[in-house]
């Protein structure tokens, strides 16, 4: 009997413990997205992530965990361009109740055309200015959820706006000095195409949009070819992506691997891309150093 009665008590005391916590339920789809709402809810949200970091959230696959997290969540956030195909079909199991945000609303995406086949490029946050979009929409969410905290949503917001800006003015200083002839990477899958859009990378990936498809062999020995054309001496490691397939690339090429870049998620805590200003830094700083060693 005693026993029974710890194990009552224990149950009161997790009861009252989460009801004293007021703050709503947020869930988020990726690490990135998990990022930028912290930094503009500040103590005023939870927020929790379906896919962790250095994760693939391409072939995500939903445990009853985070359809546990979805139906307790009071707010649901997501990328949208077609990152999170498995979002629809667990919103629709969990038979939520939740606003859902498409934070990329508002952004014009880049449209990835491939044979006779188009859709919409989701990797949008690689642009810092997509990024100013996506907090306008989540500051705009999270005023709709809590407006009692609207002062502290609105400060953290104009707060991390102006430290996006000066991300953005450092990667361009970080830039400057490459001769556009020399700006030509390989990266594992097409993640970067807003990134270079914006800072005028070339980018060449043997993988398409989604990690899902596995390229055929004709396309990595094409892409072994445009290597050697361009005079490219670097290729990138992704965090999400399987590595064996670029080192074979980098191997047959001549090329070396220029290190690891963040593309679809941010690292663990104590590793160098635990936000997605670290992230940008690191990528910009990586590939800067391997378009030096281009010819
Ligand atoms: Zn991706």
């Amino acid at each position: 009997m005693r026993k029974w009665g710890l194990v009552f008590l224990a149950l009161l005391m997790k009861s009252s413990l989460s009801s004293a916590q007021s703050t709503p339920k947020i869930v988020v789809s990726f690490s990135i997205l998990k990022d930028l709402v912290e930094n503009v809810g500040g103590d005023a949200v939870t927020v929790t992530s379906l896919v962790g970091p250095n994760s693939d959230a391409h072939i995500f696959e939903p445990t009853p965990e985070s359809a546990q997290l979805i139906s307790e969540a009071d707010l649901i956030l997501m990328n949208g361009l077609g990152f999170e195909g498995w979002m629809p079909r667990l919103l629709e199991s969990t038979k939520t109740k939740a606003k859902v945000v498409i934070v990329s609303q508002n952004i014009k995406s880049r449209a990835f055309v491939q044979g006779a086949e188009f859709s919409p490029d989701p990797h949008a946050w690689h642009d810092v200015k997509n990024v100013m979009i996506y907090v306008d929409n989540i500051e705009k969410a999270l005023l709709e959820l809590i407006p009692q905290s609207s002062e502290l949503i609105q400060k953290n917001a104009a707060r991390y706006r102006k430290q996006l800006k000066d991300l953005e003015a450092w990667i361009y200083k970080e830039l400057n000095s490459i001769p556009l002839q020399q700006r030509t990477v390989i990266t594992a899958h097409d993640a970067f195409g807003y990134l270079s859009e914006a800072y005028q990378i070339k980018f060449l990936a043997p993988q398409g949009l989604s990690t899902e498809s596995e390229p055929s062999v004709q396309e990595v020995v094409g892409l072994i070819k445009e290597i050697k054309e361009h005079g490219v001496g670097v290729v990138f490691i992704e965090n999400i992506t399987n590595e064996r397939l670029i080192r074979h690339i980098a191997e047959e090429a001549g090329a070396t691997i220029g290190g690891m870049l963040y593309s679809d998620a941010l690292s663990e805590k104590n590793q160098p891309a635990a936000t997605y200003i670290d992230m940008m830094k690191i990528n910009i700083q990586l590939l800067k150093s391997g378009m030096l060693k281009n010819k």
